[in-house]
């Protein structure tokens, strides 16, 4: 441990509840981190994922130098950046000379910094002259974005997180709080037991751990929450819970709602949404007759065909009761990116303009173009997402530049992505982590820095400005997204002859950017000009407003009733319910659903270097009803392929109590990197929202089937495993289903697990054993019985187990991985070596899955503490689990709760 680290001050990097982190380092090394006490969004907690990001500072998984392939056909080579920037702005010259600046287009991200935002913004409308800028946020949170506009009149959350502890009843829809945003999730829980009378509602086809902890959980139909919206407000209006003063005095459009929801009894609603319509009825009793409603909503409204619809609708219920604008009360969007709202904030994203200002306006247009002193730029809203790689793939986009996202696993319809970056003319890729699916596309590799390295400041979902500090350099030649962005600007612009560019692009620092971005906030809706650099490290994080001369930001909005809106008012949506963008049929006879785990977030890039971070789900599961199992002979653990109308996949299922029969979930985080096959958005459809060009991620209809493979390998190997996961990649595709991922805590492991029907050939395992490094004869131990197709190989080195690979008969498979995790000797391994049937030593209980992954403590031990009548609290003083962050909690309560209802 370093005696004196240094300290800096930042936020984490994962999702949009924007927790400060302090970050310890020395001699340039991360060493540690915690939550920053200071942080209005933590207050010092941190969750799994953000208590272990000092693991994830790992120059191993960085891409270090710029790359380069001047020919398809060739590898891509090392290169200097003046080589590569040259050749990229070249490349980028000639498509819009000779094709127009439509021809090229910029995807960026919600984990870019604002300052890095502004510049690429500002690079594609004032330098290149198109709208074709857009961010992986629109696969996130557009819906949220168009739901506020088409309402409140503006995309500003009204609420605050301060609102949790003032709400006496909170209304989730849409979201895994626990496991997507958990030290939100912490704040609620701390609120009800404050409480007693807060009444929670959660909204979730599936028993998550956020619906198992509410007083009501209402189980809807995947993609029947305006149904359920519209039935609550019809219960609203039928009751006399609607504030009709407030309606009266601040809102329009009533009365056009009020028909649309005429027909939505609880009785009719109940069948589509699929529960009691006493449940309905209750709901709205408890939202209408708080004091104070706060709603959270996350992509289970957003990722949808009618996510503007959803968003809007559920808002609606706020503005019939007045639970908005008020302490406790008000609709608050969840961003599941650290800095999606910042990307809003400067209008990076094709349909949006700087400031929140609006790229239909000939207004806006004209007070941006003359703020950047440029003469305009087009009118027409430039290719979001999806239509930007469709766009790729037909050709009429000719060159696409992304930073810091990884489309190929996160974009809908994997194979649409990967046909189109195929097709591109030049694909550049600004990348911190080389192990990114979509690096492997790449013309051109540009290494930018990333968390704790970069400068500048993130916004929060409640509005909240925080400074990001960088605490060490970044590696190699790695550089700032938004210097990568300003020297590309450069050259571009000499090579399309601009005289303006210097004075365009003359930052040579984030502060400069940030002070422009805050120039064209004045006056806006989301005026920061009372903030700088130095009031932000003085005073700590700020929301939005905060006008020069203000004292503090603004925790909500609306508060004097006045709406963002023409006429001041805010606007009832009219959302009918309308069905799923894909039905299921006979073919395609199940809903898929997808959604976060606990300790993975979105594609792994970061969280998938982290060993400790599978321990509590390893692989990508298929969670399925037993019901539907059983009538598909399957047992836990049991091979499928997952089938949709335009991919498959091959994982294992699991019975799940959490989702009914017709209905199964996968996680979303695993892609290409981590299983064969382009991962769980070769199963998802890219029809989007109209509106808000959202994509529907969150369900597709799929078919399941048993696959009868009867061969299994599983390989496991110590030492540097970040290097072993990107080694066995290749191997992945090779077999007909693969995953592997890593394990173990002290000891990090690679393990690669595949499945065939016949034996594989002695040549593909011989690849894995090198590429694993278990060919080295001298000190490994190997067992091959050829006609059963059994072998056991296991490399021993100093006396321990490093390596093991078991073909044909894998069932010591978890014993071997916990005694290798343990760093165990050789020893323990040698009589089972020797023996025919590679079964575990009899006697030796598995640790099995860890739930708390702080305290390493494991559920089974959980479990038979449970059962001998132990409580959750003796437990929790005994083993400690769940007193650390606090992620755990959610589910060692479900634990707890199975064990007194088995009782
Ligand atoms: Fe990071 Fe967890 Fe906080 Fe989200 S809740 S910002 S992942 S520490």
């Amino acid at each position: 441990m370093t005696p004196n680290p240094r300290e800096t001050r930042t936020t984490c990097p994962y999702c949009g509840v924007g927790c400060g982190v302090i970050v310890e380092s020395d001699a340039g090394r991360i060493t540690g981190v915690r939550g920053d006490p200071r942080h209005p969004a933590n207050f010092g907690r941190l969750c799994t994922k953000g208590a272990t990001l000092h693991l994830t500072a790992d120059e191993r998984t960085r891409a270090l130098h710029p790359e380069l392939r001047r020919e398809r056909s060739a590898p891509r080579i090392r290169a200097g950046w003046d080589e590569a920037m040259d050749f990229a702005a070249g490349k980028f010259a000639r498509a819009i000379v000779e094709h127009g600046p439509d021809s090229v287009a910029f995807y960026v991200s919600g984990q870019l910094l604002t300052e890095d935002y502004y510049v690429f913004n500002k690079l594609a409308r004032a330098l290149v002259g198109t709208n074709n800028i857009d961010t992986n946020s629109r696969l996130c949170m557009s819906s949220a974005v168009t739901g506020y506009k088409a309402t409140l009149g503006a995309d500003a959350p009204p609420a605050c997180y301060e609102d949790i502890d003032h709400a006496d009843c909170i209304f989730i829809a849409g979201s895994n709080t626990a496991y997507a945003h958990p030290i939100l999730f912490r704040r609620i829980e701390d609120a009800r037991a404050r409480n007693p009378y807060l009444k929670l509602i959660v909204v979730d086809p599936r028993r998550t751990d956020t619906a198992a902890a509410a007083d009501l959980h209402l189980a809807i139909l995947p993609g029947t929450d305006v149904a359920l919206f519209n039935a609550m407000l019809h219960v609203l209006l039928w009751e006399e819970l609607c504030d009709l003063d407030y309606i009266r005095d601040h809102t329009e459009g009533f009365d056009a709602a009020k028909a649309t929801v005429s027909d939505y009894t609880p009785g009719a609603v109940a069948d589509i949404c699929g529960v009691p319509a006493d449940d309905i009825v209750k709901a709205a009793r408890w939202f209408g007759g708080a004091r104070a409603a706060l709603s959270l909503y996350c992509q289970g409204l957003n990722q949808s065909v009618h996510g503007t619809e959803k968003n809007a609708a559920l808002i609606n219920l706020h503005l019939a009761t007045g639970h908005i604008g008020r302490p406790g009360a008000g609709p608050l969007s969840l961003t599941g990116q650290p800095n999606a709202m910042g990307g809003r904030e400067v209008g990076g994203m094709a349909t949006l303009l700087s400031a929140h200002r609006d790229l239909s306006s000939a207004a806006d247009r004209k007070e941006v173009a003359r703020f950047w002193g440029v003469d305009g730029f087009p009118s027409t809203p430039g290719k979001t997402a999806v239509e930007m790689f469709d766009a790729v793939r037909e050709g009429s986009i000719k060159a696409i530049w992304i930073a810091c996202t990884n489309p190929v696993q996160s974009m809908p319809d994997h194979i649409r992505v990967v046909e189109a970056l195929e097709r591109a003319e030049c694909v550049v890729v600004q990348e911190a982590f080389r192990s990114a699916e979509t690096v492997s596309h790449a013309d051109i590799l540009f290494p930018a820095s990333t968390w704790a390295e970069k400068d500048g400041t993130v916004t929060n979902s409640e509005r909240r400005i925080s400074r990001t500090c960088a605490a060490v350099p970044p590696p190699g030649e790695a550089r700032h997204d938004w210097r990568i962005a300003v020297d590309f600007a450069r050259r571009l612009g000499a090579k399309l002859g601009r005289d303006d560019v210097t004075r365009l692009f003359p930052y040579e620092s984030p502060e400069q950017v940030f002070n422009e971005h805050r120039a064209t906030t004045r006056g806006r809706d989301l005026d920061i000009s009372g903030l700088s650099y130095a009031l932000l490290e003085a005073r700590g994080p700020q929301q939005w407003p905060f006008p020069e001369g203000a004292e503090t930001g603004k925790s909500r909005l609306y508060e004097d009733g006045v709406f963002a809106t023409a006429s001041g008012r805010a606007r009832f949506a009219r959302a009918p319910h309308r069905p799923l963008a894909e039905s299921t049929d006979a073919r395609y006879p199940l809903h898929l659903t997808t959604g976060r785990l606990r300790d993975q977030w979105h594609g792994m890039s970061r969280t998938g270097n982290v060993a400790r971070l599978f321990a509590h789900t390893e692989e990508p599961l298929l969670a399925m009803n037993r019901d539907d199992m059983q009538r598909r002979g399957l047992q836990d653990g049991d091979i499928v392929r997952v089938k949709s109308r335009r991919g498959e996949l091959s994982a294992r299922a699991q019975g799940s109590d959490e989702i009914r029969t017709a209905q199964t979930y996968l996680p979303m985080h695993w892609g290409g990197r981590f299983m064969h096959g382009g991962g769980i958005n070769s199963l998802t459809l890219a029809a989007f929202d109209p509106v808000s060009k959202q994509p529907e991620l969150k369900h597709a209809a799929v078919q399941v089937e048993k696959l009868d493979y009867r061969w299994h390998v599983v390989a496991m190997r110590s030492g540097d495993a970040s290097r072993y996961l990107d080694a066995v990649r290749p191997l992945l595709a090779r077999f007909p289903y693969a995953s592997c991922g890593l394990s173990g805590r002290e000891v990090p492991l690679l393990v690669f697990r595949a499945a065939a029907d016949v034996p594989a050939a002695d040549e593909l395992i011989a690849d894995l054993d090198a590429v694993l490094e278990l060919n080295d004869d001298t000190c490994a131990m190997d067992y091959r019985d050829p006609r059963r197709g059994v072998s056991k190989r296991v490399l021993v080195q100093d006396g321990k187990l490093v390596g093991v690979r078991l073909t044909g008969e894998t069932a010591a498979r978890d014993w071997l991985n916990e005694l290798m995790a343990q760093g165990a000797s050789a020893e323990a391994v040698r009589r089972w070596m020797l023996a025919p049937v590679a079964s575990p030593p009899a006697g030796k209980p598995l640790r099995g899955r860890i739930v708390c992954n702080c305290l390493d403590v494991a559920e089974p031990d959980i479990r038979r503490r449970l059962a001998d009548g132990v409580t959750l609290e003796q437990i929790q003083m005994e083993l400690k689990c769940g007193t650390s962050c606090g992620s755990c909690l959610p589910e060692l309560r479900c634990m707890a709760q199975q064990a007194r209802v088995a009782a």
